[in-house]
């Protein structure tokens, strides 16, 4: 390991962006692509760095495969990589196979982009009940994350998901999908397998407040209805609009769009519901607050229903209780009320806002003191809220700020790029790179092709296990370096 102590002004800054999920990326292509740098002013080396052996994030383990933004963002981050000025390092956990101290050594600055994978808590009676689960769970065993069980129990015939948000719907679509409708997008065989196996019946999205105040976006509410046999059931007496209501729909484009659909969909529904003829249904469901998830007697410890209060809207677009209860039968539960960020080792946590403490992006001591050479950036550092493109401006301003103390970032002692390579085959990390993510990215559009030369017309199946995910990556890696 080299162990040159010179100031980073006479040599290229060296960055570690730790999570390699749209945040990470966006923030190494804003650095590389800086006024300083293109000035020649400054020049930089960066290492990204990702926990799982693909890189993406959220882009592969969190948006639904039959999402049709999803591509345009993989292409997106996938030139950014392809450049060659980024250096990307896989299956590298923080905390465990490199520490804050090891960044230190080999990095000038270091940037959290870890992002917001657990589902948030929701605190009513029942939700430990069986066949109740996180909505981001479940996300992350359909789109085929390495970390989490093969086997996904699907044994309800209603279920409720609970949120407005789009996560809400992409779970309620996948749950009421089809599963020869999904065999197009990379869906792994097991989750392909076990959807298909699906008895499900009717999927009840619940939200809150009205239909003025959902937090999903119209392109995602519009593809709730080009499922096909999956037939869209509103009810008139959730469409409550108060002042606030009015506002919001003469103010905000999206939200009067949403609105729009969700008017035209009920006045084209049938008034009497039996006249329905598709073999599933999705019930869009407003001002319904959860209360109790419950079993009974002959289920006992197993979901059997959930019971709801309606709501009504107070003139502000919040909502209050108006002391009815529902209940509604239902064998499982999803909850996708929002992600959580996880508290990483020797970086300061905000319990209550699952983020790391910052300042624009300038990670804080316990005192509230910018720590010199840490930053945060994306999820972890604003909170699970937003489309993708808003990391973009967050990593903007973070890598401003980055630039802004650049003369006085704490120098590292190993800035040689080969001495964080040597320190991770050292601990006998099996590490993998771009171009093992390139051979990973080929074998399973491979496997998709077989499967499309069989008639089943695949574009990729994803390769889950994660020791199969680094040997196809790691095939001749050592060179590649
Ligand atoms: P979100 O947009 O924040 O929505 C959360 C929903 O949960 C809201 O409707 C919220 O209602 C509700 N909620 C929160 N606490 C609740 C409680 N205790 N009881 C009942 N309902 C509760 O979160 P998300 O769906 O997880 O999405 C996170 C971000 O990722 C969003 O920016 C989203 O757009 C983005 N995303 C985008 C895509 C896509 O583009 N396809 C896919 C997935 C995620 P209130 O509004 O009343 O609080």
């Amino acid at each position: 390991m080299s162990n040159s102590a010179e100031s980073p002004s006479n040599r290229p800054l060296r960055v570690a962006i730790i999570g390699a999920g749209p945040a990470g990326v966006y923030a190494a292509d804003i650095l590389t692509k800086s006024n300083q740098v293109k000035d020649g002013d400054l020049e930089v080396s960066i290492d990204l760095f990702e926990a799982y052996p693909a890189p993406y994030g959220l882009i592969r383990y969190g948006v639904a495969p039959d999402h049709p933004r999803i591509k345009g963002i993989v292409n997106a981050l996938h030139k950014v990589l392809d450049r060659g000025d980024i250096r990307f390092l896989g299956n590298v956990t923080y905390g465990r196979d490199l520490t804050l101290s090891d960044f230190r050594a080999f990095y000038d600055a270091v940037i959290f982009a870890t992002g917001a994978i657990k589902d948030a808590d929701l605190n009513i009676p029942g939700i430990d009940l069986e066949g109740s689960f996180g909505g981001a769970d479940f996300v992350s065993w359909y789109d085929g994350h390495p970390d989490v069980p093969r086997e996904w129990p699907l044994e309800a015939k209603e279920i409720a998901v609970i949120g407005n948000g789009n996560v809400a719907l992409d779970v309620a679509r996948i749950l009421s999908k089809h599963a020869d409708d999904l065999l197009v997008t990379e869906i792994p065989d097991n989750v392909y397998a076990g959807l298909k196996a699906s008895p499900v019946t009717d999927v009840h999205v619940f939200g809150r407040r009205g239909p003025a105040q959902v937090k999903f976006t119209p392109l995602e509410l519009r593809e709730l209805s080009h499922s096909k046999d999956v037939d869209i059931v509103l009810y008139a007496e959730d469409f409550e609009f108060d002042e606030a209501s009015d506002e919001a729909i003469q103010s905000n484009n999206q939200i009067k769009t949403m609105v729009g659909t969700l008017t035209n969909w009920i006045a084209e529904q049938p008034e009497d519901l039996s006249e329905l003829t598709a073999s599933r249904r999705l019930h869009l469901h407003f001002l319904h607050s959860p209360v109790e998830i419950h079993d009974d007697p002959a289920h006992p410890g197993k979901v059997t229903g959930m019971s709801f209060e309606r709501m009504q809207l107070d003139g502000t677009g919040n909502a209050k209780g108006t002391g009815e209860f529902v209940d509604y039968p239902v064998q499982a539960v999803y909850r996708a009320i929002g992600y959580f960020g996880s508290a990483l080792p020797e970086v300061g946590f905000d319990h209550s806002k699952g983020v790391i403490p910052n300042e624009g992006g300038r990670v804080l001591d316990t005192a509230g003191s910018p720590i010199p050479g840490i930053y945060a950036t994306g999820w972890i550092k604003r909170g699970p809220v937003g489309l993708i493109g808003h990391t973009k401006g967050d990593a903007l301003e973070t890598i401003t700020l980055l630039l802004e103390d650049r003369k006085t970032l704490p120098a590292a002692p190993a800035p040689a790029p080969d001495a964080v390579v040597a320190l991770l085959e050292g601990r006998g990390i099996d590490f993998t790179t771009w171009e093992g993510w390139l051979a990973l990215d080929a074998h399973e559009r491979d496997l998709g092709g077989r499967a499309a030369d069989a008639g089943l017309r695949r574009e990729r199946i994803k390769v889950v296990p994660r020791d199969e995910m680094v040997e196809i990556s790691r095939g001749g890696v050592t060179a590649q370096v």
